[in-house]
């Protein structure tokens, strides 16, 4: 995957930042707070950091993330509303 690692290796001053982080990790996972990676979501338009096994996790949709919780309500919302407008529209047909 591609993560933070190699930033840390060649940028000095993020180096810096990181230097909480145990070798081998760019960041601390955002669920167990266990050393992990910070990289793309694959899902989602966004940047975490997660430990290997909540990688995993994600990767295998185990995990539903708020994101996508909050995309299922919108959803539900644009269906509601579709029906809704269909069903007045025929109630005024009819
Ligand atoms: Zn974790
Ligand atoms: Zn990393």
């Amino acid at each position: 995957m591609s993560c933070y690692c190699k930033e840390r290796a060649t940028n000095p001053k993020l180096a810096d930042e990181m230097k909480e982080i145990p070798n081998g990790y760019c960041g601390f996972c955002e669920i167990c707070g266990k050393p992990g990676h910070m990289c793309a979501h694959p899902r989602l338009p966004t940047t975490g950091v997660w430990c290997d096994e909540h990688w995993e996790e994600l990767v295998s949709h185990r995990i539903i993330p708020l994101g996508d919780i909050a995309q299922y309500i919108f959803y539900l919302l644009i269906v509601g509303m579709f029906i809704y407008s269909v069903f007045s529209a025929w109630k005024d047909f009819s």
